[in-house]
């Protein structure tokens, strides 16, 4: 019997029309446990590194995680992964919700896409039944309304719909696939949806999930529970509200934007606003959101509720889900001062299938290239002049029609700031500051390089920031009474760091104690390493980063973890052994991404990110992590750390290759504008 996992995945031949249920290998689950492991293992033994992401050969996975739709509190993440438009590499884009749990009990871990449809289709999955069917008549229609509307077909008011926009439609590289609670929205996961012509997937199951150790499980759980409730009453003190609680940061609730006004940049990431946020503000700005948000919600089986409906007069578009930084994305990008304007626009995009948080970001560098001559009127016919408050608001509601529909300078801009960059030419290279990997990144500048980050931003896989980091507060604690607070019952630290990272707060900020040489390299690395591993441990769970990686002092960590996936799957396992599979999961991927054409050279945060850089001192650092992780001096794992991962396979491959080896292969990917996917 499969604990946990219903030991099936659903492989749906687009090209063909042909559905099978295929039955997976119980080894593949003991090594890489499911969800992004397994959507990696798959990737890397089925899609050779010349696939480009809009070929048929391309495949688009959808995946629960090992634990989803068990009674593991927030274990709900559905992981998509495929091969970018936007980067050409691997693409792993996560949504919470409903949509993973609900496919485990229709009897399946995955489905797996491959090929194109010569129509536009939808798949419709009701437990053993399973069709494509026509959707013609959903053409064009936005995420909610489709949902809407196939459930009203159906007759099925329960069933669970993950769907496209217009924007994925017209393959824009930034476009997401949205579920009503949540949404996959990085890295172009909606625009391979759309050129392979799906245009929905609607899920539907009653099935039950096998526990291995019910009881034993069952406590693990109350654990949790406990635990989350007690942090929900003592937030953490001396970090900014936003960062004090659990789960995705609070921002439906909160009404204190201090932190993201002054901190965040504005426009095309280039300018601070210090002193945006008075007491006026933050009445106006109070009075909106109270308007707004209908209700807060929270995802399957959580108590957190990080979502909100939107619903506002003022809307043209029908009521939708918000939550995290999306409410600020455009408000900030656009230079407005109304909130108002972030709800009405952040709607409109969700229902066109928009990633909210790339999407402002290359309004704001059109606006920046058109006030800088380098897009001009005729260019852009029609571009409305500045707001009279002095914003680009109007501007922004006609570049995202543009940008959705393809049309005129739309066409190119739908590509994302680095390729659109390329294509204007004149210049436009010097406005892409932001992109890491050739994607937009956090719009944050900061005065000293921060160590710790420069490794996570710079030899990351997934390429957004809040995906990779966690567990470290982002500055020191101003006192030593917090910091003997933060540290009194820091459980989650991982076993034999305790010392040392318990140390490294107490002292950090102190004299002689900070930014950029301070802490010590290998510290460095360990603790980089550390926030890694909790990521992949939730990307391949499907437990929300929210309750573990990404918040200080989280519910699951290194020491729980283990006794949940023991009960729930009966493989035994620790956390030498946890941490062993992380680090495999993490070592394939980035095999993956090398085969692709990644270096060490494409291993940068953005150019600007930081005012003050030191060159010297951040390749050394590059060049100690690479040693940590058994990586050669270009990145690349070598061929023992790929064996001593079980992962010899990928060692004898890049090996004939002539990636390992005599080093001297180029990279499979081109590059040149346009070249790196079919259009
Ligand atoms: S913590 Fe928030 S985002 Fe995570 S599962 Fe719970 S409600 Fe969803």
């Amino acid at each position: 019997m499969r604990y946990a996992e219903t030991g099936f995945n659903l492989e749906i031949d687009l090209s063909r029309g042909n559905i099978e249920r295929v039955e997976t290998d119980p080894r593949d689950t003991e090594l890489h446990l499911g969800g992004l492991g397994t959507n990696a293992k798959i990737l890397w033994d089925r899609v050779p590194p010349e696939v480009e992401p809009f070929s048929p050969d391309n495949l688009l996975i959808f995946s629960t995680g090992l634990l989803c739709g068990t009674p593991a509190i927030g274990a709900n993440r559905t992981i998509v992964t495929t091969y970018s438009p936007q980067t050409l590499l691997l693409a792993y884009s996560m949504m919470g919700g409903f949509w993973a749990p609900e496919l485990k009990y229709a009897g399946y871990d995955k489905v797996i896409f491959r090929g194109k449809s010569p129509n536009l289709v939808y798949l419709w999955i009701n437990g053993d039944k399973v069709e494509i069917r026509d959707a013609s008549h959903l053409h064009g229609k936005g995420p909610l309304e489709t949902a809407e509307l196939i459930k009203d077909e159906l007759n099925e008011p329960k069933v669970q719909v993950a769907a496209i926009g217009l924007a994925g439609e017209n393959r824009a590289y930034y476009a997401s696939i949205e579920h009503g609670r949540s949404s996959a929205s990085r890295l172009g996961v909606g625009a391979i949806m759309g050129d392979k012509r799906l245009k929905a997937i609607a899920v539907r199951g009653t099935k039950d999930i096998n526990i291995a150790r019910p009881a034993e499980f069952m406590e693990l759980c109350n654990q949790v529970l406990e635990y989350i409730k007690f942090r929900q009453e003592n937030p953490i003190k001396g970090v900014p509200p936003i960062l004090a609680s659990l789960g995705s940061p609070q921002e439906m609730t909160l009404r204190d934007e201090e932190w993201h006004t002054t901190s965040f940049s504005w426009g095309h990431a280039r300018r601070r606003r210090k002193d945006f946020w008075t007491k006026e503000r933050e009445e106006k700005w109070t009075r909106i959101q109270d308007k707004a948000v209908l209700r807060l919600l929270s995802c399957y089986n959580c108590p957190n509720k990080c979502g909100a409906t939107i619903s506002y007069p003022a809307l043209g578009s029908p009521r939708y889900m918000m939550k995290c930084y999306s409410k600020l994305t455009y408000v900030m990008a656009s230079m407005s001062d109304d909130l108002e304007f972030g709800f009405k626009i952040a709607g409109q995009a969700q229902e066109y299938g928009l990633d909210g948080y790339t999407t402002p970001q290359v309004m704001a560098f059109a606006v920046e290239l058109y006030e800088n001559g380098i897009l001009t009127d005729k260019d852009m016919p029609g571009f409305p002049p500045r707001s009279p408050n002095g914003s680009d608001e109007e501007r922004f509601f006609w570049l995202l029609d543009k940008i959705v529909r393809r049309e005129g300078i739309g066409d190119v801009l739908a590509n994302g700031v680095y390729w659109a960059a390329r294509q204007i030419g004149k210049g436009a290279e010097a406005y892409d500051h932001n992109t890491t990997k050739k994607h937009e990144q956090m719009v944050i500048k900061l005065g000293m390089l921060n160590p710790i980050y420069y490794l996570m931003y710079g030899t990351g896989e997934k390429v957004n920031i809040t995906q990779i980091e966690g567990q470290i507060p982002q500055a020191p604690f101003p006192s030593q009474e917090l910091r003997e607070e933060f540290v009194r019952d820091w459980i989650q630290v991982p076993t034999g760091k305790e010392e040392r990272f318990k140390q490294f707060i107490m002292e950090w900020g102190d004299e002689g104690k900070v930014f950029p040489y301070y802490p010590p390299a290998d510290l460095i690395c360990d603790l980089v390493e550390w926030q890694e591993m909790m990521h992949y441990i939730d990307d391949a769970t499907g437990v929300c980063a929210g309750l573990s990686s990404f918040p200080l002092k989280p519910a699951y960590h290194i020491h729980n973890y283990p006794a949940f996936i023991s009960a729930a799957t009966s493989i035994d396992i620790d956390e030498d052994g946890l941490w062993e599979i992380a680090k495999r999961n993490r070592t394939l991927l980035r095999a993956i991404n090398v085969r692709r054409g990644l270096r060490g050279k494409d291993d940068e945060p953005p150019a600007d990110h930081w005012r003050r850089r030191f060159p010297e001192y951040e390749a050394k650092l590059k060049d100690e992590y690479y040693k940590f992780r058994g990586w050669n001096s270009d990145g690349i794992p070598t061929k023992e750390t790929l064996n001593g991962l079980s992962l010899d396979y990928v060692g004898k491959d890049l090996e004939e290759r002539g990636i390992l080896g005599d080093g001297k292969a180029e990279g499979a990917l081109k590059t040149s504008t346009g070249e790196g996917s079919e259009k």
